[in-house]
């Protein structure tokens, strides 16, 4: 490479919104060093994955991607490659095991740091690691080794360029028992609300319209400020509502217990904020919830259910599940079944239990459904959401939603035809809606009148249009992005 050439970045990411969002990070501040995406791993100097560990699957899909790359390691010994994240954190001496060749294993608290890395590789020629202690020291010294890593952004990595996410917090401290992200994302730590409204403010000023506050327990959220006053979720709401340009303000992933009245309430009165909650159950038995060490009842979550739709007239609630979890009898899952028929989610997001190595459920349970029925189980549980989301849908025939455009949808992704294409957006209760529309519409507020739904989707008709900043903002944040070459 002459000294002139650019250096390519390939970079992969598995997971969840967080680990979307390190990406977006860790591509600004080596972008800054020079580094131009590629969407050819072989054709890279610096290779990364950005690992999930929540399911042996995302593990299984790295070491594959890791071990096809042997090879090329062998015959270009320059490239350097690296392992982020949750895995990077979990696994560094197994990763080192299996796959010798990798360069560099960084931490999810460690990212910042990333581009120091590359050239400590680079000059000593020897692999290296950097990691976030864990709870076995002060909370303080972990806390401080988890250190957010927010400041540097990259809009070509972003979903769209009029959608943004934005971490108020980062970290756990529930502590489920079959869940790996307190160990890998460390203590729970919100932060200040002055930097949250700085980075939203130059979002806006970038061309974002949507902007989605991210945490694992984004309704934890709770950050003493300098004056004494004690900020939460409904007080970040508000102090980031009347940005200029931000037309709708999102918030994931609820955790049930932490679903205060004033959260609500603020929902409720704020209207660019989404009438949109999702809010895990994983269970609809006791036992199991126990077993989980999810900290509430089934009574409580359904409790918790009705007083948001009392507060919050027409929000849509959506859950996760875990089916197969130990010890789950099948009239344990007919409880998950009932609550699923009784409680309207708008959709539910089902996982088969997965034991991971580094939890206490791993530690204490064994692993004693069959995967035949957990297989079963989860289909069953689909069936019912999906039947519960048709019915549900209906209400939506004949009424008229605003919607935000993000674009053509898959199927007008996939055709080449010339014409109006099927746009796709979201109503500010989060439901997918599809029509016909011109391309030019992507990043505006249109309404939408309703004619036909199924359990996913709602089709509808253009009325009108808002435009929403102007041509000239739009444009140039297209020319800011280019395609993205991340796998997700
Ligand atoms: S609340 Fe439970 S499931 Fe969610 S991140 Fe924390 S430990 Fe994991």
């Amino acid at each position: 490479m002459t000294p002139n050439q650019a250096k390519k970045l390939y970079i992969e990411t598995v997971g969840c919104q967080m680990n979307v969002l390190d990406s977006e990070l860790v591509v600004g501040s080596l972008r800054r060093q020079g580094y131009v995406l590629t969407s050819e791993e072989t054709d890279a100097d610096v290779i990364l994955f950005n690992t999930c560990s929540v399911r042996q699957h995302a593990e299984d899909k790295i070491y594959s991607a890791l071990g096809r790359l042997r090879r090329h390691k062998r015959s270009h010994p320059e490239t350097l490659i690296g392992v982020l994240g949750c895995m990077a954190q979990k696994d560094q001496e197994l990763i080192r095991r299996r796959a010798p060749h990798v360069d560099i294993v960084c931490g999810t608290g460690q990212l910042a740091r990333l581009p120091e890395l590359i050239d400590e590789v680079r000059r000593t020629g020897k692999p290296t690691m950097a990691l976030s202690l864990d709870r076995t020291e002060s909370r303080h010294e972990v806390e401080a080794s988890f250190e957010s890593y927010d400041p540097l952004r990259d809009p070509s990595m972003r979903p769209s360029p009029f959608q943004a996410s934005v971490r108020i917090m980062i970290g756990c401290d529930k502590f489920c028992t079959y869940c790996i992200v307190p160990s890998v994302r460390g203590p729970e730590q919100s932060r200040p609300p002055a930097h949250i409204a700085a980075e939203v403010r130059q979002l806006a000023a970038e061309g974002c319209k949507e902007i989605t506050l991210l945490g694992q327990t984004v309704n934890s959220y709770k950050h003493q400020a300098g004056d004494g006053r004690q900020y939460r979720l409904g007080d970040l709401l508000a102090l980031i509502h009347d940005t200029q340009g931000i037309e709708r303000i999102k918030f994931i992933t609820n955790f049930p217990r932490d679903m205060s009245d004033d959260l609500l309430d603020a929902v409720r009165d704020l209207p660019r904020v989404s009438k949109y909650l999702h809010v895990p159950a994983q269970s609809g038995c006791n036992d199991v919830l126990r077993r989980m060490k999810r900290l509430y009842t089934v009574e409580f979550y359904r409790d918790m259910l009705a007083r948001s739709r009392d507060k919050v007239p027409g929000v849509a609630i959506s859950s996760d599940f875990i089916v197969g979890f130990p010890g789950e009898s099948e009239e344990s899952f007919q409880r998950t079944c009932d609550l699923v028929r009784d409680a309207g989610f708008k959709n539910s997001y089902i996982f088969k239990y997965s034991p991971r190595p580094g939890t206490k459920g791993h530690e204490m349970f064994a692993d004693d459904i069959p995967e035949e029925v957990k297989r079963r189980r989860n289909n069953d549980l689909l069936a019912v959401q999906n039947q519960r989301s048709q019915e549900d849908n209906r209400r939506f025939q004949g009424q008229r939603v605003r919607v935000l455009v993000e674009g053509p949808s898959k199927t007008a992704l996939k055709s080449d035809s010339p014409g109006p294409r099927q746009l796709t957006g979201r109503s500010c209760t989060d439901h997918i809606v599809v029509f016909d529309g011109n391309e030019r519409r992507t990043g505006r507020m249109i309404e939408v009148d309703i004619e036909e739904t199924s359990a996913l989707t709602l089709f509808g008709r253009v009325v009108t249009e808002e435009r929403i900043g102007g041509d000239v903002a739009a444009a140039s944040v297209r020319e800011s992005r280019v395609s993205l070459p991340v796998v997700i």
